[in-house]
């Protein structure tokens, strides 16, 4: 008989994984909430533990030709911290997975954990574990994080409700824009190795691409402030697919400005010089590891004036209807293209 065979790409990434989490329901009372957010929780009495992992391969999320270790460690520690900030909460533990070949020397693994060390002190997170294994040649680095808050403090990608306003913190598109710089700038090397790497003026879009950040600044200041956002996502495949995740979760839709969106000025003309659409990488980019969140219209008073978070738009009841105004004040339906690994 013949086996049945799809490929992968016909379900897509987000596909694949309702597919696994329809076959899963929770067992445990302590499960509260399972896969579909940026982590898991978990009942632990007065507060909730937040339970979340993610990959690094080499190949598909990182070039070793222009990403220095230390750097590498750095960001996957980042990315992980970026989904326990998310959720609302603090991280605390990390255990790392290493699958490593032999092209890899001890001074390479001492780089790479030189990086995840600064990125456990700035974030003050402790790594309490993981594993090593041979691989047989590239690089594979799995971190999952724990972290916690006070029960009913976490904020899930489905409180957004009508009229709430749309928050991004800091500038969009720029890891996108780096990225391209550093592919540009490795094949310009490997057809011709003399020639040196031109980075100057773009330092900004490459540091965005090399050395993220978690926001959790923006979680500290939103308890100092008293403000628990409605609904919360971090910003790692862009800003469009984490809109449409957002009102899915939610069931509602969105309205964003176009020219609300914050593109660094830098970023900008580095995308303008590269015959990039800057807005398109802002929303279809990715890897900027901001904070997308929703508030109530009461709480704005309070943050009207930060410069680091930004109104892009608001919530409306209507769940199929998300769009955006664009400068020419055209409405278009916003398109989320998201990475596609496969
Ligand atoms: P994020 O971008 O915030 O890391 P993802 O898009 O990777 O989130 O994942 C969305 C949800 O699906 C999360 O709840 C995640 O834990 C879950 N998930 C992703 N891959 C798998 C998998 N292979 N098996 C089970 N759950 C998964
Ligand atoms: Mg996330």
């Amino acid at each position: 008989m013949e086996q049945k065979r799809t490929e992968i790409a016909q379900l897509g990434e987000f596909g694949l994984i309702d597919r696994i989490s329809s076959k899963f329901p929770l067992q445990q009372p302590s499960s509260l909430k399972g896969i579909g957010d940026d982590a898991a929780v978990i009942d632990a009495g007065e507060d909730v533990l937040l339970l979340s992992t993610d990959m690094l391969i080499e190949g598909i999320h990182f070039d070793l030709s222009y990403m220095p270790l230390q750097h590498l460690g750095y960001k996957a520690v980042a990315v992980n911290v970026s989904d326990i900030a998310a959720m609302n909460g603090k991280p605390e533990q990390i255990v790392i997975g290493l699958a490593i070949s032999n092209r890899f020397s001890v001074e390479a693994v001492d780089a790479l954990y030189a990086g995840i060390k600064a990125a456990c002190d700035n974030y003050k997170v402790d790594l309490v574990g993981g594993d090593t294994t041979a691989s047989p040649s590239g690089l594979v680095i799995s971190i999952s994080v724990l972290g916690r808050t006070k029960k009913g403090n976490e904020v899930y990608r489905s409180g957004a409700q009508d009229k709430d306003i749309i928050c991004v913190t800091g500038d969009l598109g720029g890891a996108y824009i780096g990225l391209q710089i550093l592919e540009r700038e490795k094949a310009v090397y490997l057809t011709n190795p003399e020639m040196q790497p031109e980075l100057d003026n773009h330092e900004y879009a490459v540091g965005r691409q090399l050395k993220p950040e978690a926001r959790m600044d923006i979680i500290y200041e939103l308890a100092d402030l008293n403000i628990k956002p409605t609904a919360m996502i971090d910003v790692s495949d862009g800003l469009a697919s984490e809109l449409f995740h957002i009102s899915k979760s939610s069931g509602v839709g969105v309205r964003i400005f176009e020219d609300k969106i914050p593109i660094d000025e830098n970023a900008y003309n580095t995308a303008v010089e590269f015959n990039l659409d800057p807005f398109t990488c802002a929303l279809n980019g990715g890897e900027d590891y901001e904070l997308l969140f929703t508030i109530k219209q009461s709480d704005f008073e309070k943050i009207k004036n930060h410069s680091d978070i930004h109104f892009i738009g608001y919530v409306h009841p209507d769940a199929k209807q998300n769009v955006m105004i664009t400068k020419g004040e055209n409405v278009v339906p916003l398109k989320a293209q998201g990475w596609e690994h496969f």
